[in-house]
């Protein structure tokens, strides 16, 4: 399928206004059809790197002083391209990364939803004045944008995930360089092209694609205030420590190791779906996925058979396929990181009770898994991103908050049960930054802050919601005096 509507079959980097596609070049792939690529696209470096950066320096001043309303005003108009490019956008997406039309499309009017509510956000009162010793004098405070911000995102959620970030960080007047995923470049530069052409000005956002090395050298750069990541463990800790070396700020979104747990009170009519869905949909490439299955007494059993018969029910395809639920893992290297995780888990003694089938046209095809296992194996603990979930046994509430909270990961928990006294306790115990009740552990709304607790989040404001106007702002305290004698002394 040609993406030749909008323009992008040969992705540039965006620096200064202008669509860079100079130098090397190299394929985008789509997973599901490896043998069709989506497109071609340049790949920058730490050269690359600064002058986006020196782009977003330029522009800086002007941005900030273009007032938030004029900043809303653009932030609007991208919600409507975002809109009514929703099914172009969709396509690409599916293309490059895997997921389902319908999900992309998803997230294409998601970030309309985004950039209309950030919109909203810069329009609220967020200053205060103060009391004052001294006759004459006004103390208030004053929200400045942090500066220049770097903006390194993931390819999982290729359009949402980007633009939950972009529209904050613009919607408080920094200037913004991002450094997207090299699985999902083509996507991206539609994105880029919806904020451009909402008249987003030139170096206000900027946009390189390359390796994760050029993303190495754009967080380094000390001209960079601060950075926001989604993305692995090990990445966004390097992050963290050379941006909080200089000082700057950083905000991050890395891993989850996510349980649910089900207790017999369960409408198993309800659960099964919800918790199969956590577990499996996207391909089990969401950081809030359903790695852990928590069966308390009495109700594994049928929960087990239950679960597998839906797993084995799953039919696994190409994602442009409306007749297809799951679609491929996003790349080889990512599908065979996943059936080693398997393999492995299959050698210390975890066992298969369910997989759906896989067709055998691409690689990058893996049937979704699931398993019943002992706490012991490295599965329980370690992130495996694919659609794999392991199923064990609790004895009672204790020893399934207990399961639960035995990870280093805090990022989603699920609970179902119609005990509305359990549902109080499971809301003070459980260890994590978004908690469902009768809920996949995925999904969450645009204007309620997101992000987890120990390893799975850094300790900046949360994302989404009016918190990431927080993260994306410095708090002054002002004193204005007169500068007169005072007439009234
Ligand atoms: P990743 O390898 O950490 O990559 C994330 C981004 O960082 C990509 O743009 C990557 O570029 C870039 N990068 C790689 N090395 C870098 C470096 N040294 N300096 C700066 N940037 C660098 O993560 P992933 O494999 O794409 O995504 C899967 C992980 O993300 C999982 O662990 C998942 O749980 C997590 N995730 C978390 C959330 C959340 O909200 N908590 C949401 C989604 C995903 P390249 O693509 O070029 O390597
Ligand atoms: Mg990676």
């Amino acid at each position: 399928m040609p993406v030749t509507t909008l323009d992008i079959a040969r992705g540039a980097h965006l620096i200064g206004g202008e669509w860079i596609s100079t130098g090397a070049t190299t394929a985008s792939i789509n997973p599901a059809r490896p043998d069709q690529p989506v497109g071609e696209h340049v790949v920058g470096d730490a050269s690359t790197a600064s002058d986006a950066v020196s782009a977003a320096v330029d522009a800086q001043r002007a941005w900030r002083a273009a007032g938030y309303k004029k900043r809303a005003e653009i932030l609007e108009r991208a919600a409507v391209l975002f809109e009514e490019r929703a099914d172009e956008l969709a396509m690409i997406g599916t293309l490059e990364e895997g997921k389902m039309l319908a999900e992309m499309h998803g997230e294409a009017m998601l970030s309309a939803e985004t950039c209309r509510y950030q919109a909203a956000v810069i329009k609220m009162p967020t200053e205060r004045i103060y009391p004052t010793a001294k006759p004459g004098e006004t103390i208030r405070t004053l929200r400045a944008p942090l500066g220049v911000v770097g903006v390194v995102t993931p390819w999982n959620f290729p359009i949402l995930i980007p633009v939950w970030k972009i529209a904050p960080a613009l919607a408080a007047g920094n200037t913004v360089v991002w450094k997207t995923a090299s699985n999902t470049p083509l996507v991206s530069v539609a994105i880029a092209k919806v904020f451009h052409d909402a008249g987003v000005p030139a170096g206000a956002l900027n946009l390189i694609l390359g390796p994760g090395s050029m993303g190495g050298a754009m967080v380094a750069d000390p001209r960079v205030d601060g950075v926001t990541f989604t993305g692995s463990v090990p990445v966004g800790f390097g992050i963290r420590d050379q941006v909080t070396a200089r000082n700057g700020r950083v905000q991050l979104e890395l891993g989850g190791h996510n349980p649910a747990i089900v207790f017999d009170d369960a409408d198993l009519d309800v659960t099964v779906p919800l918790v199969v869905a956590g577990a499996m949909g996207s391909t089990g490439q969401k950081c809030t996925a359903t790695r852990r299955v928590i069966a308390v007494g009495s109700v594994y059993d049928e929960l087990v058979e239950r679960m597998s018969s839906a797993v084995s029910a799953l039919k696994i395809g190409d994602g442009l396929d409306p007749n297809v639920g799951i679609g491929p893992i996003v790349a080889p290297g990512a599908r065979a990181e996943v059936a080693e995780g398997l393999e492995k888990a299959l050698a210390q003694g975890a066992e298969v009770v369910a997989a759906a089938s896989a067709p055998d046209t691409s690689e990058c095809f893996f049937a979704p898994t699931l398993l019943t296992g002992t706490t012991d194996l490295d599965i329980w603990t370690e992130e495996i991103f694919g659609p794999i979930s392991t199923v064990v046994r609790a004895a009672d509430e204790d020893e399934a908050f207990a399961l639960a909270n035995n990870t280093e990961f805090g990022l989603s928990a699920s609970v179902f049960t119609t005990d509305q006294w359990r549902v109080d306790r499971a809301v003070n115990t459980l260890e994590a930054g978004i908690i469902k009740i009768n809920a996949p552990t995925t999904g969450s709304e645009l204007h309620v802050p997101f992000g987890g607790e120990k390893q799975s989040s850094g300790h900046a404001p949360r994302e989404q919601g009016d918190t990431a106007h927080d993260f994306f702002t410095r708090t002054r305290s002002v004193y204005i005096n007169p500068g007169t004698p005072n007439p009234y002394a």
